[in-house]
C-alpha cells in the first residue's frame, strides 16, 4: 500500500498553484472574428440580375403593339407592371418589360402575390409585394448572406413590425416584414434557402403575409425585376 500523505492541503495547493501558473502562461488566443461583411457570407454565388427591359411608351403605342416588339404578352407586361387595362398606357409612362431571368436566387416563399410593386391609389408607393400565406408559414433566404437586422420593431420600420433585413453582394439588401418570429440573429451567416422567419401579421398588416422588398444601394425596386 502506498503512504497516504499526511497533510493533503499541501499536495492540492502545491496542484492548484501549478493550475493557475499554466493558465497564466497559455498563450493568447486568436479573438473570436464575427462576420462583418457579407463577403464573409457569401459561399456560392447567387447573382441578382435585373432581368427586365425598362421600355417608355411613345405616342401612340398600344400595350399590344410593345408586346410584339419585345416577344413578350399583353398578360404578362400588364402582371408585372400591374395595370388592369392595357388600354390605359399613356405616353411617357415606364413599363418593365418581363425578359429572361438570369438571377439564380430563389423565392422567398411559394404563394400569389395579392399586393405588387408601385403606387397605390392614396396610400403612396409599395415598395415591395406581399405573399399571403398562413401564419408560421416558412420564409426562406433568397440568396447567402450577411444578417443585418433582426428585430421586433426596427427603428423607421415600425409599421412592418417584426422584421429581418439580409445584406448580399452589390449593394444588395432584403427584407421580410410582418413575421410572426424571427429566427436569426443579427451578425450571423445566412445560406440561401435557410428558414429566416415565419409568416405572421405583425405591424400594421391586416391579416398574415410576408412583405418582402430588395433594396440596390439603400433604395427599393421592384423585386420582379430579381426574382426568377
Ligand atoms: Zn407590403
Amino acid at each position: 500500500m502506498s503512504p497516504v500523505p499526511k497533510r493533503p492541503w499541501i499536495w492540492l495547493s502545491i496542484l492548484l498553484i501549478i493550475a493557475i501558473s499554466v493558465s497564466c502562461t497559455r498563450r493568447p488566443q486568436p479573438p473570436v472574428s464575427f462576420p462583418t461583411t457579407p463577403k464573409d457570407c457569401i459561399r456560392s454565388s447567387h447573382d441578382f440580375v435585373e432581368k427586365s427591359k425598362i421600355h417608355i411608351v411613345k405616342k401612340r403605342e398600344t400595350l399590344y403593339g410593345i408586346s410584339k416588339m419585345y416577344d413578350t404578352s399583353v398578360e404578362e407586361i400588364a402582371r408585372v407592371n400591374e395595370i388592369t387595362e392595357p388600354s390605359s398606357i399613356s405616353s411617357g409612362q415606364l413599363l418593365i418589360i418581363p425578359g429572361e431571368s438570369v438571377s439564380n436566387i430563389r423565392w422567398p416563399l411559394k404563394g400569389k402575390i395579392s399586393s405588387y410593386y408601385g403606387r397605390r391609389v392614396n396610400r403612396g408607393l409599395h415598395t415591395g409585394i406581399d405573399i399571403p400565406a398562413s401564419k408560421g408559414t416558412p420564409i426562406r433566404a433568397v440568396a447567402d448572406g450577411l444578417v443585418v437586422a433582426s428585430e421586433n420593431k426596427l427603428n423607421g420600420y415600425s409599421k412592418y413590425g417584426r422584421i429581418v433585413i439580409l445584406e448580399h453582394r452589390d449593394g444588395i439588401r432584403t427584407l421580410y416584414a410582418h413575421n410572426k418570429k424571427n429566427h436569426v440573429r443579427s451578425g450571423s451567416c445566412i445560406d440561401a434557402g435557410d428558414v429566416i422567419a415565419e409568416v405572421g401579421s405583425s405591424g400594421n398588416a391586416t391579416a398574415p403575409h410576408l412583405h418582402f422588398e430588395i433594396m440596390k444601394n439603400g433604395s427599393p425596386v421592384n423585386p420582379l425585376r430579381y426574382l426568377p
